[in-house]
């Protein structure tokens, strides 16, 4: 299929691609790498009057470190964070989570912005900003607004942006050195969309694990941040019983849905098997750190 006819502007300016939100309201989609606003335009599920491309907007497309905090431009594509020595030193989960978005065709043009603004629950990349407790920076008529990742994912496909909003980039604070992370996702295979999937920080001080934060996706209409299980294991020897309880809980933290790809039940026991394999990571390292 072919979309239907559009209208289409390409701002140079933040400012410019907002005044344009402003004026045509609801009529107007904003297009950044394409990857998943042009599927959903060639099925028509999506029928905008006009397409603000901010492909252009070159102040857009980042990637810095300072004072602490990695900031990351919207029009970052899946492909820069690969490439990043930055990312790698300073927030080694998105390294790894970054490896497992797509294809490298769709990772040469796909955004962080459009990933994170797409906000499809099955991404690696919103779970991730969950996990690494990152802030979104978004422009609108009246200026600049944070929202936090965790209050940014409201839904499937929905987000704490409004209408006139554009989302410009995002604040993460660099990965201390006492901190680990964790990655592992279930997908049937490599490069697809996860059936479940877990991204972790811990941060380990002397042994005992200070603080968890475990962001899972693909489980339920946007990423969750499993609270109660993660409450199972801080300053917890870790053992079996401990990883059992953390288990248990899951079923207070997660609302697993249905699909054709797996069932509510599978999903609660694909949580549980990521959770033991994301521990089993977190004693090994503290073994080879007491080597
Ligand atoms: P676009 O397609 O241009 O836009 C997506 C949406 O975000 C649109 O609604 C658009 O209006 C809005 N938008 C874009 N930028 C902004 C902004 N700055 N502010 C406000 N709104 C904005 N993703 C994964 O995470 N994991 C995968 O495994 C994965 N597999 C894929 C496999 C295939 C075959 C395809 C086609 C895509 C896959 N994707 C996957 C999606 C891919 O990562 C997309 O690049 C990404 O989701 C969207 O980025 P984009 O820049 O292309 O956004």
């Amino acid at each position: 299929m072919k979309a239907s006819d559009f209208n289409y502007v390409c701002p140079s300016s933040v400012e410019e691609a907002t005044s344009l939100l402003a004026l045509h309201g609801d009529g107007a989609k904003v297009i950044a790498g394409g990857q998943s606003l042009v599927p959903a335009l060639n099925l028509r599920l999506l029928a905008p009057e006009i397409l603000i491309d901010i492909g252009r907007i070159g102040t857009l497309r980042y990637i810095s470190v300072a004072d602490g905090m990695v900031r990351i431009g919207a029009l970052a594509r899946h492909v820069d964070l690969l490439n990043s020595q930055e990312i790698a030193e300073h927030v080694p989960l998105l390294a790894e989570a970054i490896t497992y978005v797509a294809h490298p065709a769709i990772r040469n043009r796909g955004t962080i912005g459009g990933n994170l603004a797409h906000a499809d629950p099955a991404s690696e990349l919103p779970a991730c900003m969950m996990a690494l407790d990152a802030v979104m920076v978004i422009s609108g008529p009246s200026g600049e607004r944070r929202v936090a990742a965790s209050e940014f994912f409201l839904g499937i496909y929905e987000t704490a942006l409004a209408p006139d909003e554009l989302l410009i980039g995002l604040e993460i604070p660099v990965t201390a050195a006492g901190s680990r992370f964790y990655f592992h996702e279930f997908s049937r295979r490599n490069g697809d969309f996860a059936i479940a999937g877990l991204a972790a920080q811990a941060n380990v001080r002397d042994g005992t694990v200070e603080s968890l934060r475990l962001a899972y996706f693909a489980i339920g209409g946007r990423p969750t941040l499993a609270a109660h299980a993660a409450a199972k294991v801080a300053r917890q020897p870790i053992g079996p019983a401990v990883i059992a309880d953390a288990q248990s809980a899951l079923a207070e933290d997660l609302e697993p849905h249905d699909d054709q790809q797996a069932s509510s039940a599978m999903r609660l026991h694909l949580a549980k098997v990521l959770l033991e394999r994301c521990m089993s990571d977190l004693v090994q390292d503290q073994e080879m750190k007491r080597k």
